[in-house]
């Protein structure tokens, strides 16, 4: 028998192609496509102007996919709520929801767990399993806004994963996200963040998306980066940087630089004044220092120092602020929930 299609990972234009080659017309692709991206429809038979017969040819030919919701924290403190999702096998994400003074803003996941490594980091220490596909990172949002009814109005893709090793899947979502008949999404309210590989920062320099990208940089120099995040020794600083300097020659849009402060690794004065002397050159950017999650199996805390390296960093001229802790009460630390449940 033949496999069934996750339908919300098509373009149109796959949808269309399938439709015609199932003997249906072209323009019902596009009635379809609204249903599921416009109007989030969980199944065929909530779309009431498409006839019986095509109704037929959706259930045998498509499925359209689903997230269960595992668990739902909210926080007492700010309306952040945090889900844990459950995928079709079993596999479970993260999403967090937070509200900021200019809309709701979504942190969505791309894989389940992550390959890369990086020490302070709770996703990556239960392992990699597979990568998301381009529905279930949009089902994310249409599964938050249904369960919350809140509208999504930005989204950074910074939950579990390394979006730009799931390359493929995310350029479809954004693609989906973006798509003139579905939610028509403008991509300047997404930020995709990376660990700095450098190959497909390039790759994504050529599609000039409009999205921003995020540097998680955490460390000025080689030796200190390679402790604390092992793709430094694939792509060292000096290689990360010039694609940063490419990518915002190429598309115009200025890097956002995460900086995880950890006590007594990258909180002191002479780190801040290498990481200015490494970013004037780039000329704009930001920096954004986000106060470490403690985590388990640790071994890092939260530097005390966050305002002072804040304040050092903008007297040597880089534009940087203090990110702002959202959820707190609710383990809103990445991956945490997720090794949790497992
Ligand atoms: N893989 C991507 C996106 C997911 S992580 C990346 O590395 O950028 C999103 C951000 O959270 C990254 O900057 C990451 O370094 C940071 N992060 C991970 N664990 C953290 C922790 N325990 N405390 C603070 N930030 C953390």
């Amino acid at each position: 028998m033949e496999e069934k299609t996750d339908i919300l990972s098509l373009t149109l234009e796959e949808l269309e192609a399938k439709m015609l080659q199932f003997g249906d017309k072209k323009y019902r692709a596009g009635q379809v496509f609204r249903w599921l991206h416009v109007n989030k429809a969980d199944s065929f038979d909530k779309m009431t102007n498409i006839s019986a017969q095509t109704k037929a040819i959706l259930n045998e030919h498509f499925y359209i996919n689903s997230l269960k919701i595992q668990k739902r924290l909210v926080s007492k403190a700010d309306n952040t709520v945090k889900y844990l999702y459950v995928l079709p096998d079993g596999g479970k994400v993260e999403t967090v929801l937070m509200e900021y003074h200019h809309g709701n803003s979504i942190c969505l996941s791309t894989q389940v767990g992550c390959k890369m490594g990086c020490r302070f980091c709770a996703s990556t220490k239960a392992g990699f399993v597979r990568n998301l596909q381009p529905s279930e990172i949009l089902l994310q949002i249409y599964e938050t806004e249904r369960d919350s009814g809140r509208t999504v109005d930005s989204i950074v893709l910074m939950g579990i994963g390394e979006p730009l090793d799931n390359y493929d899947n995310v350029m479809k979502f954004l693609s989906l996200l973006s798509h003139k008949s579905g939610r028509n999404m403008s991509l300047r309210h997404v930020s995709l963040s990376t660990c700095g590989l450098v190959d497909r920062i390039y790759d994504l320099a050529e599609k000039n998306l409009g999205l921003t990208l995020s540097v998680s940089l955490h460390a000025p120099n080689d030796e200190k980066r390679s402790e604390i995040m092992p793709i430094n020794d694939r792509y060292p600083i000096e290689r990360l940087i010039k694609a940063c300097d490419d990518y915002f020659k190429k598309t115009g849009r200025r890097i956002s630089f995460e900086f995880a402060l950890i006590k007594d690794v990258n909180d002191d004065k002479d780190t801040a004044d290498k990481l200015i002397a490494l970013l004037k050159p780039l000329g704009v950017c930001h920096v954004n220092l986000i106060p470490i999650n403690e985590i388990r199996e640790g071994g890092y805390s939260k530097s005390p120092k966050a305002a002072e390296f804040c304040k050092r960093l903008c007297d040597g001229g880089i534009n940087a602020t203090v990110r702002r802790t959202l959820g707190a009460d609710i383990e809103a630390a990445c991956g945490q929930l997720r090794r949790d449940n497992m």
